[in-house]
């Protein structure tokens, strides 16, 4: 029996991990991909405060590194469910059960893909999921932004202040975001926007070079020559193994708002997979560590 079992190894569980062991708990983090979670996929990190510059996985060796010297379990194992115990949660992986007398679920959130061949090898190395990240690295450059609905039209804004061109490329006849946005981007001289559109295939070997479109109308197939490729088509919260143990919004994120304390009593969520309007580092470690901190305190007076 753990104190506190933690599902989930990126930024948010690790930091729920290092609290919570910093209190004397017993922790154990499950993982199902790689320890960092979608950190792993960011070549440079330049918004940590603190670290001008950093690789994500130097950020998340260093993480675990800190996490495993606090005495935290770590396992690469793919959690399934969770069912209430006789003495508080059971948590089934692929690999057995573990009891807990509380979980912190930090499972975060996928980027909703284009289904296209190639498209998970090339991300950071020319295919991006967030302009705040990874635009400055497109700086003087040109790229695509995919999709038309307010995230994608906001990546487009903070893209065009430093690309030579930004290409909106919208699969609808119409764009789908806020009018004020849209006047913003209309008003701009590098970018364009191409309507009834589709991606369907990507150019370039080790970095992305370029882009296959297809006009849904037409059936036209043109090529787009490209530095670079923003996905915002919208994001899917991995939260399958709590689905219908604690309440989820219309999106599908648990509900749950800084307190990180979910509708399920002695289940805390900290992280991308939450509620919320920020999807960051620091925004999940910062949910990490008031988790972690919550679970203790459930703890106490349980
Ligand atoms: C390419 C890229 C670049 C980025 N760059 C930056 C940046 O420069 N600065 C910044 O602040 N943010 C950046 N972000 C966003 C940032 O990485 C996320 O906001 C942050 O990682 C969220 O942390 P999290 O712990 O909530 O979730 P995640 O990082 O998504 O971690 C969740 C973990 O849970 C695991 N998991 C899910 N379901 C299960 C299950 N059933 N069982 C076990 N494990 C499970 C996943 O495998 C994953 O490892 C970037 C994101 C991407 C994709």
């Amino acid at each position: 029996m753990y104190d506190i079992i933690i599902i989930g190894g990126g930024p948010a569980g690790l930091t729920a991990a290092l609290y919570a062991r910093r209190q004397n708990k017993s922790v154990l983090v499950l993982e199902k991909n790689s320890f960092g979670g979608q950190t792993v996929f960011s070549p440079k990190i330049e918004n940590y405060p603190g670290f001008f510059e950093m690789s994500g996985m130097e950020f998340s060796e260093k993480l675990v590194d800190q996490v495993l010297r606090q005495g935290a379990e770590l396992q690469i194992e793919t959690v399934l469910s969770i069912r209430e115990g006789s003495d508080g949660k059971i948590v089934l992986t692929d690999c057995g059960e573990y009891e807990g007398k509380a979980v912190i679920t930090a499972t975060g959130a996928k980027h909703r893909l284009l289904g296209l061949e190639r498209e998970e090898e090339l991300i950071g190395c020319g295919i991006s999921f967030c302009a705040v990240c990874d635009g400055a690295f497109y700086s003087g450059k040109e790229v695509a932004v995919i999709g038309g609905g307010n995230s994608a039209l906001q990546e487009a804004i903070l893209l065009s202040e430093s690309c030579s061109r930004v290409r909106i490329i919208q699969n609808l006849s119409f764009l789908t975001g806020e009018e004020k946005l849209i006047s913003v981007l209309k008003e701009k001289p590098n970018v364009d926007f191409t309507y009834n559109t589709v991606v369907t295939s990507l150019l370039g070997e080790e970095e992305l070079t370029g882009i296959v479109l297809r006009n849904t109308e037409t059936g036209e197939e043109t090529t787009m020559p490209l530095d670079g490729m923003f996905v915002a088509i919208g994001l899917l919260p991995d939260n399958e193994a709590v689905q219908g143990l604690v309440a989820l919004d219309e999106g599908g994120y648990i509900d749950a708002g800084e307190t990180t304390v979910t509708s399920c009593d002695g289940i805390f969520a900290a992280g991308d997979c939450r509620r919320k309007n920020v999807r960051q580092i620091a925004t999940a470690i910062a949910d990490g560590a008031s988790a972690a901190l919550a679970a203790c305190r459930y703890l106490e007076n349980r």
